[in-house]
């Protein structure tokens, strides 16, 4: 027999078996059906082309097998797109029922003499000759496949899991070398003598998608693999055993196959568990990636949401503060006396609201990065000072607030001094809020041999247990005794955007408490030496930085 006649043979049967070993993998998956459909319409080409060949003196059975080509030939573009619909899980559509009506069309077509009729004779075989309806088809074709190509390529860039990207790329790759070289196929049947090496493109297409299965899990098809060596290894035995000539080669072969079955029923049972294990996992993982992303967006949208909504609250809520302080100045008339009391709340209310919009918009700035700090020197010292005098007359608890300084005559560090300044006021504020009765204790201190300044607020309060000092520089966080109990304004961010200045200003901020009811103390600590960013910095919260 001819080695041309060999070559669409060993084509057809790697293309077939690559096809069979993927639909045998998962019978009720569309993808593994589809590529099955694919395999099948290439391997009727390549086959019927065989036959052809070695028909090659029988004029009429020559023509008979190349027409019978086409039964396969004109279902690849409908079968390639539908393979395209259920890899990408989409639904059927009109080109994909449009290419099942042409494919049958065709098919139809490729019975008369309008499609292919005579027959070429080269020197390595023979080919049919195109007709009209031939060349139509080749548009149809042609077509389909650039549609493929372009569709495919399309929804690999958009895949986000690294395994299924590597998986797409050798499917794109494999029909990238079938289809076009596969393709050169048709040009004898225009009198065009090429050699017909055309039909090598199933044997590599075959390479190609095995080297993926094999190295990249491509349609899971490795556990097939296992179970076909474990079974030929067995019929190989079992030959053995009824071949055996001696008793005693009948025992050996026999204990030999008992032994054979038993391990390789537990081998390829534990490569299936590892490989359900495996596939549940990157489901997973794909799917925590996803909503890992989704996630991002809505925070991101979050934060945009509050950055704008607290910026349009600010104005109004600044001339409410503005009109009831000059109505409290007498500034358009004597007030009523009865007034008075009403308008002071009013007043304390805008204040508390306009520091809580205040809070919300830095929130904003630190999670869309847009918080800037302008550095300059600061005698934090004076800054405290002047804080603990306003605390002192505003409180009406009658706590006894402190403030001691010691170690050093210099607390001037380089810092934002507005940010630090409601870093520290927080402090003292929730010192307060959170103390019913006894003590403020406000300690500022340098620590030269580890060069920063710290600054200590202690309270005689409500403490904190373990659990609530672990999360309250956390969003939101509010220990449920703070909430209950004292204070029902707060949101919980005082402390977290306090962290992040902190962190701009190269400091930390940290806090202690023997527990609940046992009062709290909460400290800041600033580098004496700390050298700003050149320009103003802006910073994000880098926890939410998957
Ligand atoms: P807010 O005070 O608005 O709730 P913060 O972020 O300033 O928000 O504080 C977070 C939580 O930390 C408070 O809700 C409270 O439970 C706890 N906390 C803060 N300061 C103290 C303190 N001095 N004593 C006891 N608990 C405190």
């Amino acid at each position: 027999m001819d080695i041309f006649a060999l070559l669409p043979l060993i084509s057809a049967i790697s293309v077939f078996s690559i096809g069979l070993f993927v639909f045998l993998r998962e019978k009720d998956s569309k993808i593994h059906f589809t590529f099955f459909l694919h395999a099948l319409a290439v391997t009727v080409w390549l086959f019927g082309t065989f036959m052809m060949f070695i028909n090659t003196g029988d004029r009429e059975l020559a023509i008979f097998w190349d027409r019978f080509v086409y039964v396969g030939v004109v279902f690849i573009p409908a079968f390639m797109y539908h393979f395209y619909l259920s890899l990408t899980g989409k639904k059927p559509d009109f080109l994909f029922y449009l290419g099942y009506v042409l494919a049958f069309l065709f098919l139809v077509a490729s019975r008369t003499r309008y499609f292919v009729d005579d027959l070429f004779v080269y020197r390595w075989g023979v080919h049919t000759e195109a007709r009209f309806l031939h060349t139509v088809f080749l548009v149809y074709f042609t077509a389909y496949v650039l549609i493929w190509f372009v569709k495919t390529y399309k929804h690999y860039k958009q895949l986000k899991s690294p395994a299924l990207k590597q998986q797409t790329k050798y499917i794109l790759l494999a029909f990238f070398v079938l289809i076009p070289i596969g393709s050169l196929g048709y040009l004898p049947a225009y009198g065009i003598p090429i050699f017909p090496f055309a039909y090598l493109g199933g044997v590599v297409f075959t390479v190609i998608l095995a080297y993926a299965v094999l190295k990249h899990n491509l349609f899971n098809i490795k556990i097939i693999a296992i179970e076909v060596l474990t079974l030929s290894i067995w019929v190989f035995v079992l030959i053995r055993t009824l071949l055996s000539e001696t008793a005693q080669e009948v025992i050996v072969n026999a204990s030999l196959l008992l032994f054979l079955v038993i391990s390789g029923v537990l081998l390829v049972h534990n490569v299936l568990k590892e490989v359900r294990m495996r596939e549940e996992m990157e489901r997973l993982a794909d799917k925590l990636q996803s909503a890992n992303i989704k996630l991002r967006k809505l925070d991101e949208a979050k934060s945009e949401f509050i950055s704008i909504a607290s910026h349009q609250l600010r104005a109004p809520l600044t001339a409410i503060k503005g009109y009831s302080s000059m109505l409290l100045e007498d500034a358009f008339g004597k007030m009523p006396p009865a007034s008075k009391t009403p308008m002071e709340r009013i007043l304390q209310s805008s204040v508390r609201l306009i520091d809580l919009v205040g809070d919300f918009l830095n929130l904003g700035r630190i999670e869309t990065g847009k918080l800037e700090c302008h550095f300059k020197k600061v005698d934090l010292r004076k800054l405290i000072g002047s804080l603990v005098d306003d605390f002192k007359t505003t409180q009406t608890k009658g706590l006894k607030i402190d403030f001691e300084v010691s170690g050093s005559d210099n607390f001037i560090v380089t810092a934002d001094g507005n940010k630090i300044r409601q870093v520290i006021s927080n402090l003292i504020d929730n010192a307060i809020k959170y103390t019913p009765k006894g003590f403020v204790r406000i300690h500022l201190y340098r620590k030269n041999e580890e060069k920063i300044i710290v600054l200590e607020i202690r309270d005689s309060g409500i403490g904190m247990s373990k659990d609530t000092l672990a999360r309250i520089f956390e969003k939101f966080t509010r220990a449920r005794a703070g909430i209950s109990q004292f204070y029902t304004e707060g949101v919980g961010m005082g402390l977290y955007i306090a962290k992040e200045i902190m962190r701009a200003h190269g400091g930390k901020i940290w806090s202690e408490s023997d527990g609940e009811g046992k009062g709290s103390a909460f400290y800041i600590s600033l580098p004496i030496d700390f050298i700003p960013p050149e320009t103003p910095v802006a910073w994000k919260d880098n926890k939410n930085e998957a």
